[in-house]
């Protein structure tokens, strides 16, 4: 099928194509493991999010919708963002701070000028991909905005130290994917930058750079995964459950008690 940015969402877009946000539900990333089965489940339409029950999804959506000049609609859509006068909740608000202090940097809208919202497709590592990307630069670089809740903020893990908000939410798989996607389909290798934009009281910017080692690095193991997604997409392996995320919890079966012990699992 041809995407558009109408069907770019559809069940029958992501049954076709793989995705990046797909490709986070199967494997995880270091702050959100995969679940298999709750990838297929969102698949398949049985496990249904609702983007308005995260307000930090919600927040994202908002400016994303701004610098793509669709705010009106957005808030058309999301009647949950006024309160009862009729005025923007406080969080949105705070995100129109955050446009505004964006708005107010010469080098971060440059950045973020490019052509808005660019869907690509291609076959890699033996699937159909597709992409959109926030703002494209034929020739020159891919820039994807992001917000989080702070730029500089480090999360640890106990086996491999400390990551930064890239690492931790994925980021560098998606730079990988968007690079190889735009370079197969134009002959040019681009390099991938971060709009970031933070949440804070007062909100933080910046414009990060993506080493091309860390790109390298993130597409193969992208390369390793993808013929696992394709087998659970087609139904030909059976998916594991992680028994941790919402989906796990809701769809759990008891069958026989546990152990107290079994409570506190490998930390
Ligand atoms: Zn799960």
């Amino acid at each position: 099928m041809l995407l558009t940015s109408e069907n770019y969402y559809s069940r029958e877009a992501n049954e076709e194509y793989l995705s990046v946000s797909q490709y986070k539900d199967f494997m995880g990333t270091y702050g959100k493991p995969g679940c298999e089965e709750y990838a297929l489940a969102k698949l398949n339409g049985t496990w249904v999010e609702a983007m308005e029950d995260s307000t930090a999804l919600m927040v994202g959506s908002y400016v994303d919708a701004h610098f793509e000049g669709t705010l009106d609609l957005f808030k058309a859509q999301h009647p949950c963002m006024f309160k009862k006068d009729g005025n923007l909740k406080a969080e949105y608000v705070k995100a129109n701070e955050m446009i505004n202090r964006c708005e107010r940097d010469a080098l971060f809208m440059q950045y973020m000028s490019g052509e808005k919202q660019v869907i690509m497709t291609a076959d890699m590592f033996g699937a159909k991909w597709k992409i959109k990307i926030d703002s494209y630069h034929p020739g020159k670089c891919i820039v994807d905005l992001k917000t989080c809740q702070g730029i500089k903020k480090i999360f640890p893990h106990h086996d491999i130290g400390f990551l930064n908000f890239l690492g931790e939410w994925g980021y560098y798989i998606q730079g990988a994917v968007y690079q190889k996607v735009v370079e197969i389909n134009t002959g040019k290798k681009l390099p991938f930058f971060i709009a970031a934009i933070s949440k804070e009281k007062v909100a933080d910017i910046e414009l990060i750079a993506v080493e091309q080692s860390l790109l390298d690095e993130a597409l193969t193991e992208v390369e390793h995964n993808t013929p696992a997604i394709l087998m659970l997409k087609n139904g030909e392996i059976k998916p594991i459950r992680c028994e941790v995320c919402d989906y796990c919890k809701a769809t759990k079966v008891l069958t026989k008690p546990i152990w107290s012990s079994e409570l506190i699992g490998e930390v």
